[in-house]
């Protein structure tokens, strides 16, 4: 049987966003999956399908797989020919035993590499506004490990890093914080140095903590500090106060849970955790188009008999295409027909596939595309392509102006349930949001969590028919000004203090 190998991956300090590119691709083709405790949700969401998963996850103190066994799984898996990635928080080889994982792989020939990875020892001060060096304050960077063996004294060699000036790191130094300042004092350093512990660091929860060499113990405890920590002594913790752009961000730590379908959570996750957001998605809804669907295949068929094709959804766009390519056929089966999309999100699906939206009503919604479509005076027939839910806005609005159309079902919203009791967990916070982008995924959510008390919840909706569902169901509701992903976060932004206008 053929070895398999060994990659040893850094995955970052706790920010999923800091993973390498080479390490996501390590993962992504990975068969085995063997990962610690402070690896990200969303990085271990990057894991393939069908690969094992094995958490051998260390808390301090707490060995739940004791290494020897961690290098023997590593070993078998490997050489039983799979493609193995360790994957371990921050960078591997510092103060991670990534070394001591290699070194019985070298004894069986097992083949391995390396995908370093950012260290929180750098990194989290950095998110904590620290430089870990400037000019002005220091010229050397000493990091060091806290862990204290039970019964035995903290061996650290004080005196010589206090004479170098330069800047002190300590990892895994919380339960020895006492000591490690004592130390420092007894060493002759100025009790008055700035100094800063960063818990949770580059992760919406992280918490800075600053003070002076003598009074950070006290002010730890006060603030009942916890693992994992990052323990800065120096200069450079005085810049604090003016670097520290992660904890000002807009939506630094608000909960906020992202209820699209999986396939278009995406930009709205990121951009919210770009603005430091605590985001979990929910995908409580999926769209499945109809296969086959004998109604599309007759229109398009026939589509030289319609005028204007009417999408109102990405979803909508998304099946028609999935139709075109199953029936072995491409765009120019539309031929030049009209088209017009209820928003910018569904116009820019039709972009992708190289057409131009002809119509987008000025307010993103079914009773104004209905509207915009009259005031287009259309010669001949519509063609409306959406799910089997539609909201009869729309087509009432197309009778009123006796227009001529046909209103096919071509997808199906599902209701999904993934992982409910997380969810639960993560709406028990302080006022947490949830994102409607449409009256289903409201629907989706009650479902899918079943009788729960809503009003605590604050519902930030797309739109005034996703809002009034959200109301129907008991939620706080915020309402985005236009139906755009971009107007519903300035909504979120804004906050419940614009009171909770629809
Ligand atoms: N190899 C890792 C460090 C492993 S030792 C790296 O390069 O980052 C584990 C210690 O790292 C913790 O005790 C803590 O001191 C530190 N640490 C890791 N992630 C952290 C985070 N998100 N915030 C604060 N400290 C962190």
């Amino acid at each position: 049987m053929n070895i398999g190998q060994v990659i040893l991956v850094g995955a970052g300090p706790g920010d999923p966003g800091l993973l390498t590119l080479k390490g996501k691709q390590a993962i992504e083709s990975a068969e085995v999956v063997v990962y610690d405790r402070l690896v990200s949700p969303e990085i271990l969401d990057l894991i393939p399908e069908g690969a094992e998963r094995i958490n051998v996850g260390k808390a301090s103190s707490n060995h739940p797989v004791p290494q020897e066994q961690i290098n023997q799984i590593l070993l078998d898996k490997a050489l039983s020919g799979k493609r193995v990635v360790r994957l371990k928080g921050g960078d591997p080889l510092l103060f991670g035993r990534g070394g001591e994982e290699l070194q019985p792989l070298t004894q069986h020939k097992v083949p391995f590499q390396e995908v370093p990875g950012i260290t929180s020892a750098i990194a989290v001060p950095a998110y904590g506004g620290i430089p870990v060096t400037h000019r002005d304050f220091c010229s050397s960077l000493h990091i060091i490990t806290g862990h204290q063996q039970a019964g035995k004294p903290l061996d650290i060699p004080f005196a010589p890093l206090v004479k170098t000036g330069g800047t002190l790191v300590f990892l895994m130094g919380v339960s020895a914080l006492n000591n490690i300042c004592e130390g420092l004092l007894q060493a002759g350093m100025d009790p008055d140095m700035p100094a800063a512990v960063v818990e949770r660091g580059t992760t919406p929860a992280q918490r800075p903590i600053l003070a002076t060499l003598s009074t950070l113990p006290q002010t730890a405890r006060e603030e009942t500090l916890q693992s994992p920590s990052i323990i800065i002594v120096g200069k450079v913790c005085s810049l604090s106060p003016r670097f520290d752009w992660f904890d000002s961000l807009p939506l630094k730590g608000k909960q906020i849970l992202v209820t699209r379908p999986r396939e278009r959570a995406g930009t709205l996750s990121s951009r919210l955790r770009a603005l430091g957001a605590d985001v979990k998605e929910f995908p409580c809804i999926e769209t499945v188009p109809y296969t086959p669907c004998p109604e599309m295949d007759r229109a398009v068929s026939q589509i030289h008999t319609y005028q204007w094709l009417v999408f109102t959804s990405p979803a909508g766009v998304s099946a028609l295409m999935h139709f075109l390519e199953e029936t072995g056929r491409d765009v120019r089966a539309l031929g030049p027909i009209r088209l017009a999309a209820i928003g910018p999100g569904t116009a820019r699906e039709l972009k992708k596939h190289g057409l131009k939206a002809d119509l987008i009503p000025p307010v993103y919604d079914g009773a104004h595309l209905g509207e915009a479509l009259c005031e287009a005076g259309p010669t001949g027939r519509l063609l409306i392509l959406r799910a089997q839910w539609g909201s009869p806005a729309l087509t009432q609005a197309l009778d009123r102006c006796q227009l001529s159309y046909e209103d096919i079902r071509c997808y199906e919203t599902r209701y999904t349930c993934p992982n409910p009791e997380a969810v639960r967990t993560f709406l028990k916070g302080e006022r947490p949001v949830v994102t409607f982008t449409s009256a289903s995924t409201v629907r989706g959510f009650v479902k899918a969590l079943g009788e729960m008390e809503h009003s605590h919840i604050l519902a930030a909706c797309i739109g005034a028919q996703t809002a009034a569902e959200a109301k129907a169901h008991g939620f706080s509701v915020i309402t985005a000004r236009e139906a755009t992903i971009d107007a519903l976060i300035q909504r979120i932004m804004e906050g419940e203090e614009y009171g909770t206008r629809t």
